[in-house]
């Protein structure tokens, strides 16, 4: 990966003449700062002011063109998690007259996309946070491919997991402090700037607690096509599925200990017969691991970011999180939520460590890993003697939540069993499903409706519609229509469920009134399709 900017060759004279001549044009997607990506020519940055910078000229453009409110909080958010006020984007503004006094611009000639990381040293935040909206904002972008170049604002070094972010695109990511190096005002040729939320499944609880997103927008058939891609650059094969059936245990070596591993391992690989084997991000290359899990039946860890791996696992699979004493599986569930996505096709199982006597707590340990010597004998008895950490606001500092986070646990194996077999009846995936997406129905057709009426008090409506026109083409199990019956000002109507293409309707049909007639068609009980526009009969 070259690192030089001048692999593409330009005129730098006629750069810097387009530049003064047509300053910054910008024009970008979304409504709002936290849904807004922006596209640039010419943008600059300067790396003394560590400053954006937009050049007014005669041809610039600024779109949206929001005046102050561009302040109000900010023109976007530089990172994929929402609103959050250490990363948002803006610029300043000068006149393109004013690069007459400045140092001279480098050109940066490859497409940039330009964002924050969140938290680059923890594997949930890469992947969720960093990983995936990447590389979904290189696919809404097409020219965003493969030889666009990474820029990362946020500040930090690399970190332990930047190789995955090199996988990303051929040429090397650039880190804030980097670009010093490179000239004291650079101005991208092209760029994007932030990214996409659409694939987050959590919010991490900044002003609510944490928990899934109000509204998912991603299936696990993004998640496993975005893994697909990162296995091959990886140079991780899936192996033929013919190969023997195993359980792995993801490990922490550091803090939040399975105290009695060795035990656990035994008992699972005796319950379910399948041989069982630990990683740890300590002790194995991040493609061995993703070899191994893709192709596991089964998934076990303690409650933490190496859990985020599920990404990798093969459809059928099970995901078993464990949650030390106190801490409540219901109150932080990123991992759950990503195994529940639908069409991930994972099955998910959390178990508590509900007994005081198997958990290994560290009161004198710094705050930062859950230590509580430092608040008062007070406090640190209510903490000690609390038997469930009350749900809180994002959970870096507080200290009842991290003293319980990095307790070890000695896993009650029993209960542990139970648990699982209460979800995993026969041996756990993945079983080569078929693909399981679903389609929905599109409208009826050509609806119709008849009326007729017998003498002053009883009339008919007979009704009648053609297949939806997607329906010639599929293999649909079970299709049913539901029709809606309404009086017309009424704000009641009378649900049917059929499943003919007609019907005649005289229960409660009134003569001399108008019916609204709702129809749709249902594919396997519970796939809905939209109404028909709505039929008006008069009897
Ligand atoms: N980590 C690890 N082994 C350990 C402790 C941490 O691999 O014994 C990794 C963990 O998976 C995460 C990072 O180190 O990627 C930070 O861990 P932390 O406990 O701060 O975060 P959490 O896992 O609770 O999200």
């Amino acid at each position: 990966q070259s690192q030089e900017l001048s692999q593409v060759q330009i005129d730098y004279h006629e750069a810097l003449q387009a530049l003064v001549e047509d300053g910054t044009r910008m024009v970008c997607t979304g409504r709002m700062h936290t849904d807004r990506i922006c596209r640039f020519e010419s943008l600059c940055y300067s790396t003394e002011a560590e400053e954006f910078i937009y050049f007014h000229s005669n041809s610039s453009v600024m779109l949206p063109n929001l005046g102050s409110r561009r302040f109000q909080p900010a023109l976007l958010d530089l990172s994929s998690v929402e609103d959050h006020n250490t990363q948002y984007f803006n610029f300043v503004e000068l006149p393109a007259a004013a690069l007459k006094f400045m140092p001279k611009p480098v050109f940066v000639p490859d497409v940039a996309l330009i964002a924050n990381r969140f938290n680059p040293d923890n594997l949930m935040h890469v992947f969720h946070d960093d990983l995936l909206p990447i590389y979904y904002t290189m696919q809404q972008f097409s020219d965003l491919g493969l030889e666009a170049r990474l820029f990362f604002m946020e500040g930090w070094s690399e970190g332990v997991h930047f190789d995955l972010y090199k996988l990303l695109s051929n040429k090397q990511p650039l880190l804030r402090e980097q670009l010093k190096t490179l000239g004291r005002l650079l101005c991208f040729t092209k760029s994007y700037v932030g990214l996409s939320k659409i694939t987050t499944w959590y919010q991490y609880g900044f002003v609510q607690p944490q928990g899934p997103k109000a509204n998912i927008l991603v299936s696990g058939n993004e998640v496993r096509q975005f893994t697909k891609f990162m296995m091959q650059k990886l140079n991780v094969t899936m192996e033929e599925s013919s190969s023997e059936e195993y359980i792995v245990v993801f490990s922490r070596t550091i803090n939040r200990l399975i105290l009695n591993e060795a035990e656990l391992i035994l008992a699972l690989a005796q319950e379910f017969q399948m041989k069982t084997i630990t990683v740890s991000l300590e002790e194995h290359s991040f493609s061995d691991i993703v070899r191994l899990i893709s192709n596991a039946s089964m998934l076990v860890s303690m409650h933490g970011a190496q859990l985020v791996m599920s990404l990798f696992l093969p459809r059928g699979a099970t995901v078993v999180e464990l949650f030390p004493y106190a801490i409540n599986p219901e109150h932080y569930t990123p991992y759950k939520t990503l195994a529940t996505l639908p069409g991930m096709d994972l099955q998910y199982i959390a178990w508590q460590n509900t007994d005081r006597e198997d958990t290994v707590t560290y009161p004198d340990r710094p705050w930062d890993q859950g230590g509580i010597a430092h608040l008062d004998e007070a406090e640190q008895e209510r903490i000690i003697k609390n038997t469930e950490v009350p749900r809180h606001l994002c959970s870096c500092r507080n200290p009842e939540w991290l003293f319980r986070a990095y307790q070890d646990t000695k896993v009650n194996i029993p209960s542990l069993i139970q648990v699982i077999r209460q979800t995993v009846k026969s041996k756990p995936g993945p079983k080569k499903q078929k693909w399981s997406g679903s389609l929905y129905p599109g409208k009826v057709r050509d609806a119709k409706c008849q009326a007729s009426v017998q003498g002053t008090s009883e009339a008919k409506l007979a009704v009648s519609w053609q297949i939806p026109w997607n329906l010639k083409y599929l293999k649909v199990r079970e299709v049913k229509y539901e029709v809606w019956i309404q009086e017309q000002g009424e704000n009641t109507y009378m649900p049917y469920i059929l499943s003919h293409q007609n019907h005649t309707f005289s229960e409660n049909i009134k003569p001399f009134t108008i019916y609204l007639v709702w129809i749709r068609c249902i594919f396997n009980k519970n796939l809905l399709g939209p109404f028909a526009d709505v039929l008006l009969c008069s009897t």
